[in-house]
Parts: structure tokens; C-alpha cells; sequence
């Protein structure tokens, strides 16, 4: 018997040798994990195994992820992978604002859903409500924002953005997302407008310590995680 396992996942696949795959990779980085292909077993399995982390597909037979993972938001804080096979889904189910905290697209290499639950579940063990308070600090009102006691000189756009990210630290927001949080009428930019803020943004966080706290989340946008 090896050692313990470092966390149990929770796999909700009904592709039987897809699950097989993920199940190897999670098994070899440390995890252990049981699999159900059955949408409707799901919340059975998940009060039964409290697992730490549920790795969800969409599309299930009998119920679909997106139900699920709305139950799984009103009983538990656990952390959900989503698994969607068109990359399309993403920015529609980042619209509909379930509370997943990640998303990955099929095909997918295992080795990278091992990497997102590792990050997934890092970030989740510093969740800001029991972490020590963060390096950033914002005034609303003054509408300013300092690292460590230092002011950061930031416009109006860029500081609606680092209020915005840095809000729900963790969490995955489309550029369309944060036009909508950006600009009263968004209408009048463009994914690259966004881009040029985060740029700026990035630039000027790097200068005092925080060059990595915006990352990009590749095909989807921008996540806060200091
Ligand atoms: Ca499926």
C-alpha cells in the first residue's frame, strides 16, 4: 500500500475510459478518486465520499452537470472542475455564474486537469475568509488601492478592474464579464480594450511585488490570485 492520499476526488464522467485515464493520472500524482457515470448518483456519492474536490463533466445521462454543480453550491464550498466538451460552453456557463471554480475543455491532456485540481486546491486551502489578509488593500471610496502601504497609481478603469478581480480572488471572469463591470456602455470596447487594462494593470502591480496576481486563463480571461 502506498502512502495517504493526499486528497479523494470525486470524478462525474460517463465517458468510462476517459475516467479511467484521469483516475491513473490523479492516482500516480497522489490522489485517490472514485468514479460515477450516472448524473443522478452524483449527490449521493458526494454526501457519501466528501470528497475534496468534484471534477464534473457537462453532459451526463439523467442529470447534467449544471445541475449538479448548482446543488453542490447550495450544500458544500467544495471545489468543482468543470468538464465541457465544446470550449464554446465555458463563456455560457461563466454567464450563468454557477460557482465552479474552474473549467477545462475536452480533449484535455490528464496531465493538466492534475495540474488545475493541484491549483484548484492550493487556492482553496487559501480561501480569504481563513487566510491571513492579503498584501492589497482597497479604499471604495477613495476609489484607491495600495500593496503593502504603497500606493498604486491607477486609473478609473484600471482600478473597477482590480476591484472587480480582486473581489472574488480565484474566480475565472470572461472579458465580457468585465466590460460589463468595466464600462457603462460596454458596447463600445472591445476584448482587446480589456486586455490593454490588464496589461497596464499587471504592470503596475509588478512594480510593487504582484506582477503574477492577474493570470490569464487561457481561451477564457482573467482570474485575481495574489
Ligand atoms: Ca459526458
Amino acid at each position: 500500500m502506498n502512502a495517504d492520499p493526499i486528497g479523494h476526488i470525486l470524478i462525474v464522467e460517463d465517458e468510462p475510459r476517459l475516467a479511467a485515464v484521469l483516475g491513473d493520472y490523479l492516482r500516480a500524482a497522489g490522489y485517490s478518486h472514485d468514479w460515477i457515470a450516472d448524473g443522478a448518483q452524483a449527490m449521493d456519492a458526494f454526501r457519501a465520499q466528501k470528497p475534496d474536490l468534484v471534477l464534473l463533466d457537462l453532459m451526463l445521462p439523467n442529470r447534467d452537470g449544471l445541475d449538479i454543480c448548482r446543488e453542490l453550491r447550495r450544500i458544500s464550498a467544495v471545489p468543482v472542475i468543470m468538464v465541457t466538451a465544446r470550449a464554446e460552453e465555458i463563456d455560457r456557463l461563466l454567464g450563468l455564474e454557477i460557482g465552479a471554480d474552474d473549467y477545462v475543455c475536452k480533449p484535455f491532456s490528464p496531465r493538466e486537469v492534475v495540474a488545475r485540481v493541484h491549483a484548484v486546491l492550493r487556492r482553496h486551502l487559501h480561501d480569504p475568509d481563513t487566510a491571513p489578509a492579503m498584501d492589497l488593500s482597497i479604499d471604495d471610496e477613495a476609489c484607491r488601492a495600495s500593496v503593502r502601504g504603497q500606493d498604486l497609481d491607477l486609473t478609473q478603469v484600471e482600478f473597477r478592474l482590480l476591484r472587480t478581480l480582486a473581489a472574488a480572488p480565484g474566480r475565472v471572469y470572461s472579458r465580457e464579464q468585465l466590460m460589463e463591470r468595466l464600462y457603462a456602455d460596454h458596447r463600445i470596447v472591445t476584448d482587446r480594450t480589456v486586455d490593454s487594462h490588464v496589461k497596464n494593470l499587471r504592470r503596475k502591480l509588478g512594480e510593487l511585488g504582484g506582477e503574477d496576481w492577474v493570470r490569464s486563463v487561457y481561451g477564457v480571461g482573467y482570474r485575481f490570485e495574489p
